[in-house]
């Protein structure tokens, strides 16, 4: 039976619809891949009561409940007292805590005031843990084998003690077999299509592997899971992966945790080859995107965003002939743009992207969410018409992973 966790977000501000729950998130993803099961995730207040009999509850049915946010020194964050009182204790000073609060200070050539001092009292039953990015000191309390754990809710101190101390801590009190999974992530075919392409392998998977379609934004992921991570069923998984690839490889674009910016970047990394954008709708997404991938220098080149006509045709030598006939979102100045910014940019790949992202801007022959896609290299340019239908955020963001998508497909045809 694996171990069972509840987590617990507090904060006003996520009930307020201000600051999105990703904490529980990202802790349940990382449980899940230990292999504890998470059996809630709740959403609470900054509000005693509501702290106090969530905890109760949360501990009579679960192995581990990890807390989220209320730590700061401010009056309004109360998950410590709420701690000292659940647990009927008393606040001591932390040695632990007090030397890390003191070096972040000193680090930072800051005077410590009362307020901080006192966030290195921490419950009497508790084990601090090390928060060496702020000073909101984590809290471990042990009860009758089970955990409680109480993190800051800024996320990137939580990752930080999760990873470096939480999950390792829970990995050896409650994990002797972990859950094993593999990913599979297909772009440009439907759920429905991947499945009935798929039907005969799906069919004859050994009963311990269980598949999972995990549709995202214009990209399925195909999740293979094992409640065991010996080499054994390691070695069984990979010899699933190896049969069904050559029936989608067309569709696969990676493996694992790459997403598709990721992915352009590797192939483009191996190839030698260098990329260059020209984004109207996605007004610099595209490129965001593609900047946000860990060593893009060595492939991307730039980008430029001509949002308007003029800049169509001044900065990137688009004809004013087409853009008066065809108009702005059309075939022929996605092409133009995408063999104009790979020269102009000096780069061997140019790609390109024209919409209309809504809500305004659509005609009949060119409704809200067309959006054209151009491609070009030293030996060809395609294009191709895309039509979505959601509203403006999504259909940009369908836009730019599409246009990776275009990349992805021109390349492997080389
Ligand atoms: P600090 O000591 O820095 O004040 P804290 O534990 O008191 O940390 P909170 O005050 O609850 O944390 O939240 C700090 C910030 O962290 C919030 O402004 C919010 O942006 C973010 N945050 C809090 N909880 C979450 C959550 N569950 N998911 C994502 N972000 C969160």
């Amino acid at each position: 039976m694996p171990a069972k966790a509840i987590v617990i977000s507090i904060g006003d501000e996520i009930l307020y619809g201000q600051t999105l729950d990703t904490n529980s998130h990202w802790i349940s993803g990382e449980l899940d891949n230990l292999g504890i099961r998470v059996l809630k995730k709740i959403t609470i207040g900054d509000t005693k009561t509501d702290i106090l009999s969530n905890l109760k509850e949360a501990e009579e049915k679960a192995d581990i409940v990890l807390l989220t946010g209320g730590l700061g020194p401010t009056n309004d964050d109360l998950t410590k007292p709420c701690l000292t009182e659940y647990f009927n204790t008393h606040l001591v000073r932390n040695e632990d805590a007090y030397e890390n609060i003191k070096e972040i200070f000193e680090k930072a050539g800051w005077e410590m005031n009362e307020s901080n001092l006192q966030q290195a009292d921490l419950p009497a039953n508790c084990t601090a843990i090390k928060n060496s990015i702020g000073t909101a000191s984590g809290m471990w309390f042990d009860t009758e084998g089970k955990v409680i754990v109480s993190m800051p809710g800024v996320p990137f101190e939580m990752k930080q003690m999760m990873t470096d101390s939480i999950l390792p801590r829970l990995k050896a009190q409650f994990v002797s077999d972990g859950i094993y999974h593999r990913m599979i992530r297909t772009i440009g075919i439907g759920e429905s299509k991947l499945a009935e392409l798929i039907k005969d392998w799906e069919d004859q998977l050994p009963n311990e592997i269980k598949l999972a379609y995990l549709p995202t934004m214009g990209a399925v992921k195909l999740r293979l899971t094992a409640d065991s991570d010996t080499d054994l069923v390691k070695e069984s998984i990979q010899k699933q992966i190896d049969e069904v690839l050559p029936i989608i490889e067309k569709y696969v674009y990676g493996f694992d945790d790459e997403e598709i910016p990721n992915a352009i970047g590797r192939i483009l990394q191996e190839r030698g080859q260098t990329l260059a954008i020209a984004e109207s709708c996605t007004g610099g997404y595209l490129s965001h995107l593609t900047t946000s991938v860990p060593g893009s220098s060595e492939w991307f080149r730039g980008g430029m965003i001509p949002y308007s006509n003029d800049l169509k045709r001044d900065q990137l030598g688009v004809e004013e002939k087409i853009l008066d006939e065809d108009g702005a979102v059309s075939e022929p100045v996605v092409l133009a743009l995408a063999e104009n910014v790979r020269k102009t940019i000096n780069a061997d790949i140019g790609i390109s992207v024209s919409g209309i992202a809504g809500p305004g801007g659509g005609t009949e022959q060119k409704p809200v969410g067309t959006v054209w896609i151009g491609y070009a290299d030293k030996d060809k340019s395609v294009a191709k018409k895309f039509r979505f239908i959601r509203n403006r955020e999504i259909n940009i963001k369908y836009s730019a992973i599409a246009a990776f998508n275009m990349i992805r497909i021109n390349l492997d045809k080389d």
